[in-house]
């Protein structure tokens, strides 16, 4: 970065609010790694300004990046394109120019589907997923699984309507899917169902380490792998019950490092620098 001169190539995210994103250091790690004369910045966008944001992107050349809360289902009526997966999972976190159009793809459920295979997790179609939400996080999760073969999902989610609509989606490719309340017995039973167990709503997550999904650690089942996708703190009080059950346990920073990697590639058309993003997130979780 000390090289930013009048050729520096442009990359962004946008979201608001966006001060806390990790994007720059991940990404801007990368550029310095790999010597490429480019930059990737954090820009707040206002809530209502996003039409704005994205013609500005275009007449100053931003050459691709991310985008993050509010925006991911907003930007798709900006954009020129989706891939397959922006378009089932209807959000977009990553964005990139291909042949002077814009397009919008989704990285965060194939970056899922890289965490859970580094944690050695079988994708025999025979295994059964619990997915305890319903929002943007579930259907990039349960998308990719869905398209990785996996047929037998439960799901979980305060919102009753949203959960149906994740229903659909799913029985639409092929998956066979129950859901259960999001309280009590249903719940419980839920857990002793499934092999893996992802949890992708924001309960516990900092500042509110204390408000854990509604769940008991005798309702873990030992053998299941257990995924929290939030990685701030690295291990919530939904990993600490799993694990002290016995569960194999991940939290959300692979994933995190899985979707970054596959983004910087779809917009630099550069291999990723993927131990270097990792060490760099590492020291700023
Ligand atoms: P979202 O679209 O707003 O969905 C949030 C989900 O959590 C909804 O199902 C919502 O249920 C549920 N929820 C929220 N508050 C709740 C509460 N108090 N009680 C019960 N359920 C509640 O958000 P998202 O984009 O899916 O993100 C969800 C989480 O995943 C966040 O923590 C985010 O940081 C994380 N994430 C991590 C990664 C990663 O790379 N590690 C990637 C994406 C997301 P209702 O439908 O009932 O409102």
């Amino acid at each position: 970065m000390s090289s930013v001169n009048g050729k520096t190539k442009v990359f962004a995210v946008l979201g608001n609010p966006i001060e806390h994103s990790l994007s720059p250091v991940m990404y801007n790690a990368a550029f310095s790694e790999l010597g490429m004369n480019s930059i990737y910045v954090a820009l707040k966008v206002e809530k209502d300004k996003l039409k704005d944001a994205i013609r500005g992107l275009k007449a100053l050349g931003i050459q691709g990046g991310n985008v993050t809360i509010p925006f991911k289902e907003k930007i798709i009526s900006h954009l020129d394109e989706l891939t397959t997966e922006a378009r089932l999972i209807g959000a977009v976190n990553t964005f990139y120019w291909e042949e002077g159009r814009l397009w919008g793809d989704n990285t965060d459920g194939a970056g899922f589907l890289v965490a859970l295979r580094r944690a050695n997790f079988d994708f025999a179609p025979s295994k059964s997923v619990l997915l305890l939400g319903a929002g943007g996080a579930a259907r990039a999760v349960g998308v990719a699984l869905a398209l990785a073969g996996i047929k037998n999902f439960t799901i979980v989610n305060r919102n009753r309507e949203k959960a149906e609509g994740l229903a659909n989606l799913l029985e639409k490719l092929g998956s066979i899917v129950s859901l259960r309340s999001w309280q009590g017995q249903g719940l419980k039973d839920a857990f002793s169902e499934n092999k893996l167990v992802v949890n992708t709503t924001p309960l516990g997550m900092f500042p509110q380490e204390e408000e854990g999904p509604p769940v008991e650690e005798k309702w873990f089942a030992k053998g299941q792998l257990v995924v929290d996708l939030i990685y701030k703190p690295q291990e919530t009080l939904f990993l600490q019950k799993a694990k002290a059950h016995g569960c194999q346990t991940l939290n959300g920073l692979s994933t995190l490092w899985a979707q970054g990697v596959l983004a910087f590639e779809r917009w630099s058309g550069q291999k990723a620098p993927a131990d270097i993003m990792a060490q760099e997130l590492k020291r700023w979780v």
